[in-house]
């Protein structure tokens, strides 16, 4: 069996794309589709780079609603599909343009999946890129298969993989980071997503344990007026790292680690609306995306 064209045809296309970075995680709803986007965002935002963002988690594609592009169409030029843009330097392309209803699920077989991975990396007309991320499925399926097979990995900067503090995701994450290690593929680092919980002291509810009906917050807000803490955070670990977490992990298994990112409203809040959290304002998602943006960059 000779060269595969296409194969060719894409490494050769996407040679030109300066950095092609995956994100990856062990499991689902550990936060790598909002990471992607805030990822683009940023990358778009700091440097007025040229971004793109390829959504390949087709049968669950939640970055058109994080990038807030939701009822967006795809369309056709002479050229390819072109991408649906954010602004001018932020292009989006995702399954999730192409279903008549958001709703609908994609239930599609390996083939299926495959063939429309192939024809995003062949035929989007993406222009010239600074950056291409790559939103892949949560684990090592099919999905990835074609992704290694079709990208030249010498020639992609590597994956980034998302996990939370916990073991059952963490887990995962060890698996994915042996599939990549198999596979070819550079390990650009670990994050970890929802580290502990950052939230504004005026936005707590304040409840009495022994009486739940009680709310206590009205008397908390006094309290924070009269000891000037009403700017303050509470942090919270809310799923605890018994085992050391993404950090003691990544230090065991020899990959870089990227930092932690807390659960913050402010993240919820970017990705229900297509915003950055870096137009947010300060805060301590502000500053771990900040770091992290300054090490993929
Ligand atoms: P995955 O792509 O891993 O399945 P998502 O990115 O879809 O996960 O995230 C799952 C949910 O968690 C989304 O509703 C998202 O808004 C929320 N989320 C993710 N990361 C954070 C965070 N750091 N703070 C608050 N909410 C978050």
């Amino acid at each position: 069996k000779g060269p595969d064209p296409d194969v060719e045809f894409i490494r050769a296309k996407l040679s030109n794309v300066k950095h092609k970075i995956l994100v990856l995680s062990g499991k689902g709803g550990v936060g790598k589709s909002t990471f992607s986007s805030q990822l683009s965002l940023s990358l778009a935002r700091s440097d007025a780079s040229e971004v793109g963002l390829l959504d390949i988690d087709i049968c669950g594609p939640s970055v058109p609603k994080m990038m807030g592009l939701e009822g967006e169409e795809v369309h056709q030029s002479n050229n390819g599909w072109s991408p649906v843009y954010v602004q001018d330097n932020l292009g989006v392309m995702s399954i999730g343009f192409m279903l008549p209803n958001p709703d609908d699920a994609v239930v599609w077989r390996g083939p299926r999946k495959n063939a429309l991975i192939k024809q995003f990396l062949r035929d989007v007309d993406w222009g010239e890129l600074d950056y291409l991320i790559v939103d892949s499925p949560p684990g090592t399926s099919d999905e990835h298969i074609s992704l290694a097979q079709y990208l030249s990995l010498s020639d992609v900067d590597g994956a980034i993989i998302v996990t939370t503090p916990q073991e059952v995701s963490i887990i995962d994450v060890k698996k994915e980071i042996n599939f990549c290690k198999k596979v070819g593929i550079r390990v650009i680092g670990v994050v970890e997503n929802m580290s502990y919980l950052a939230m504004p002291l005026t936005e707590m509810r304040i409840q009495d344990p022994s009486d739940p009906g009680r709310d206590l917050t009205d008397k908390f807000s006094e309290f924070l007026r009269s000891e000037n803490l009403e700017n303050c955070v509470a942090c919270a670990q809310v799923f605890p790292p018994t085992k050391g977490g993404a950090e003691k992990m990544a230090q065991d298994m020899q990959v870089p680690f990227l930092g932690k990112i807390p659960l913050d409203t402010k993240v919820a809040m970017a990705a229900e609306n297509g915003e950055s959290i870096l137009e947010k304002g300060p805060g301590a998602a502000y500053n771990a995306y900040k770091e992290i943006v300054t090490v993929v960059a």
